[in-house]
């Protein structure tokens, strides 16, 4: 890695980010975000929420303290559920639409779900363009609030001759009959796509289409806010050195459409996420020769200064703000009475003690 990242002051946002803990090695989360940001040299972030699944509402809520400790953190609010599957009738005051005009009173900047990545979607156990979802996406559209969107996995997940032992030690192989299909996620975003055409949406990890960009040429065509960002999944980046000259022109011709992200998560970061960026930054803007992804050497493509520019900033301003929502103190205390029942004691005692250094 070069000495310094971004030594020209390059204006760089890392649109997707993640926290997964409240410390790690004596640095609290709010100290591993300041040291990602500075040891980067970037100016603004944006941290998704992920309180689904293995973690909890307590997400947004850290996620909340962040952005009020530093207020060039923008941030995508997740939904919570009560339960697993998703009751046929939501507890009074938390169908989506209530909770994500609570997310957006506090301060959140736009709204992320992995509801669409095989596993969580099993777990919820319903489907993305069901009546549950429905009236939320109409809200979003409506507001044109950004919402930040994990749809699918790779298709080698589905094949157990394929998928590798890591990601099936993650429990990301989904080809024993229990997991809807590859294909048939894709046609519930289709579903919702079609009745929300207008639904200012980036499918994170390129929508899993390196190996199919028409398809999302053809999406880019009937879908004026609907983009994608490049956080990787590396397999997305061995696609594009394939394709070199066809995927150069892509990321030309569709630069309004791409947004630079790492997906580096807190606390496993540290010099990964650093490398991360790294390598994602230096794919887009610059004509190195690194070692990349699967210890491939790329090339970098070397972007246009305009087509540059968007991807790693512009767009995410246009979609998203040029600066972070404030936090509203007053909404975020009710926020958190609110769903404390859903955290552990020893997280309630965590927030306590963020309440009492900062509310
Ligand atoms: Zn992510």
């Amino acid at each position: 890695m070069q000495e310094k990242f971004n030594p020209i002051n390059e204006k760089i946002i890392d649109s997707h980010l993640h926290i997964e803990g409240w410390e790690h090695e004596g640095k609290s989360f709010i100290e591993g975000f300041d040291d990602y940001i500075a040891s980067m040299n970037i100016n603004k972030i944006n941290i998704a929420s992920l309180p689904s699944g293995k973690r909890n509402v307590s997400n947004n809520i850290m996620i909340a303290f962040y952005k009020l400790v530093n207020e060039n953190a923008f941030a995508h609010g997740g939904l919570v559920y009560p339960e697993y599957p998703i009751p046929e009738k939501l507890p009074e005051g938390m169908d989506f639409v209530t909770q994500y005009k609570e997310l957006m009173e506090i301060g959140f900047d736009g709204m992320k779900m992995l509801e669409g990545k095989p596993n969580l979607h099993k777990l919820i156990g319903r489907d993305l363009n069901n009546k549950y979802f429905d009236e939320f996406y109409t809200e979003l559209e409506k507001d044109k609030t950004h919402l930040l969107f994990h749809v699918n996995d790779p298709d080698e997940f589905w094949d157990e001759t394929k998928v590798c032992q890591e990601h099936k030690d993650r429990g990301w192989f989904y080809g024993d009959g229990t997991y809807t299909s590859y294909e048939g996620i894709y046609e519930q975003i289709d579903e919702i796509m079609e009745k929300h055409p207008t639904l200012c949406v980036n499918f994170a990890h390129f929508y899993f289409k390196s190996k199919r960009p028409q398809d999302l040429e053809k999406m880019f065509e009937k879908y004026p806010n609907m983009g994608v960002d490049i956080t990787p999944g590396g397999e997305m980046y061995l696609s594009f050195d394939d394709n070199y000259d066809y995927y150069r022109s892509f990321f030309i011709k569709y630069s309004e459409r791409i947004q630079l992200g790492t997906d580096s998560t807190f606390p496993d970061g540290g010099e990964a996420c650093k490398w991360l960026l790294d390598r994602v930054y230096r794919y887009i803007a610059t004509d190195d020769s690194f070692k990349g992804f699967n210890n491939r050497i790329h090339k970098g493509f070397n972007l246009p200064k305009e087509a540059k520019e968007n991807i790693i900033y512009k767009n995410f301003e246009r979609t998203v703000g040029t600066e972070p929502k404030k936090i509203n103190k007053e909404a975020l205390k009710r926020y958190i009475e609110k769903y404390k029942h859903l955290m552990s004691d020893d997280e309630n005692a965590k927030i306590q003690q963020l309440c009492e250094k900062y509310l």
